[in-house]
């Protein structure tokens, strides 16, 4: 088979490279060893936050603003081309804090909300707090809310994405690939375990997996598996109007009527199971913010693994030393608000051999030495 872009990878990252490149009329296969959004991109929670945990982009944000702004496009066109709702939500995000040491913290990172994205988000006591959404847990120190965060179904979208581009031509190939077919320093397409592509463009979007290809290039890619977990939980009462968050910890009530909450950051190597060890931190977490999810119950937990390098941010680009192959991925804890805009880098990449954004930092050759 002979296509111009072969993308290894049916999670966001590699599904929203094919709808930008079919949609500028470039014939693209994606390959899949499992299914599409049967990884982290089906599994994630499904903010769309600008910022990371920390409070602050790093060096993804110039990517993660093009991509707030190719999420809100899509918003639009999504449902109308494929008939798919992404379940698209924006509420605000009301942040806890338990000790004064989390209310700075918090207060802290509210600058950044408000001074550099300019979204409206301020310092509450908890008594305010309470008068939006008064089941929160009462013991909390002060609270911050932001306005305008959105939130979505990261499965709807990666499957809306994948249904999109197969209709703009994108051929979706189920095998897995193994390695690379190179002219010198050239890739010129992959071998499959039952057949072999040929193209003119190669992507990697392999999430967690893209380590695997350390041999295949000879050199390192240092991204590593980090499990996460989330409950989707059958709470009574009304839906909460609020995403509420605490350190690490949030949940939320979803379109689908559960209220999903996690999640956690475990150094399990490929594994993807749900663990009871899990289920119970989670439901400590839960309470401790809404103590009223007591008597909630399971619906479903799932578990899945973020791609992360060493320094939490993207890589995204050409690979050093070989020419027509690109990275994409990395997203760790915020792959599903990047996919988007990983995509249309990759697209502008592999078309004009440039980017509107300025990736220079996001090279792979930052963890040279
Ligand atoms: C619990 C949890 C909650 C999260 N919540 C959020 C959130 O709220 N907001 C947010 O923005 N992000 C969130 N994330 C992060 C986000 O889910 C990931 O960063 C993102 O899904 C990664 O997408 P990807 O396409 O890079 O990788 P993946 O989704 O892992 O896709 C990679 C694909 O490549 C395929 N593949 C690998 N090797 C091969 C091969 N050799 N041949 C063929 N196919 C191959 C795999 O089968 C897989 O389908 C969360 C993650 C977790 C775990």
């Amino acid at each position: 088979m002979k296509t111009d872009v072969v993308i290894v990878g049916g999670g966001i990252a590699g599904v929203a490279t094919a709808y930008y490149l079919s949609l500028e009329g470039i014939k693209v296969a994606v390959v899949e060893k499992d299914g599409i959004a049967m990884h982290a991109s089906g599994y994630a929670y499904g903010g769309i936050g600008h910022l990371g945990k920390t409070g602050s982009p790093g060096i993804n944000d110039p990517v993660a603003r093009l991509s707030s702004q190719l999420h809100a496009d899509l918003k639009g066109t999504l449902e109308v081309n494929t008939g798919i709702d992404i379940e698209y939500r924006t509420k605000p995000v009301l942040t806890l804090a338990f000790d004064d040491a989390e209310y700075a913290l918090i207060k802290k990172q509210m600058t950044w909300t408000r001074d550099v994205l300019g979204i409206p988000a301020e310092a509450v006591t908890t008594a305010e707090a309470a008068e939006l959404e008064p089941r929160i847990n009462h013991e909390a120190v002060g609270a911050v809310i932001s306005q305008g965060n959105t939130n979505l179904n990261p499965q709807r979208l990666t499957l809306a994405l994948a249904r999109a581009a197969e209709s703009q031509g994108t051929e979706f190939i189920y095998d897995c690939v193994t390695g690379l077919i190179k002219d010198r320093t050239n890739i010129t397409g992959v071998t499959l375990a039952n057949g072999s592509i040929s193209a003119g463009s190669t992507v990697l979007a392999m999430g967690p997996w893209t380590s695997n290809t350390e041999n295949w290039l000879g050199s390192k890619i240092p991204i590593i598996p980090l499990k996460g977990q989330i409950l989707r939980l059958r709470a009574h009462g009304s839906p909460v109007p609020a995403s509420v968050s605490w350190g690490s910890e949030y949940a939320t009530s979803k379109a689908d009527g559960l209220l999903w909450t996690g999640s956690t950051e475990e150094k399990a190597g490929f594994d993807e199971l749900p663990t009871e060890h899990a289920r119970n931190h989670i439901f400590q977490s839960v309470r401790r913010m809404l103590p009223y999810t007591k008597s909630a119950t399971v619906a479903m937990q799932t578990a899945c693994i973020r791609p992360v390098t060493p320094d939490g941010a993207l890589v995204l680009g050409p690979v050093p030393k070989w020419e027509n192959i690109y990275l994409a991925t990395g997203g760790a804890r915020q792959g599903i608000m990047l996919g988007p805009g990983i995509g249309r880098v990759t697209t502008d990449l592999i078309m004009h051999g440039s980017s509107t954004v300025d990736i220079n930092p996001l090279s792979i050759r930052r963890f040279d030495g």
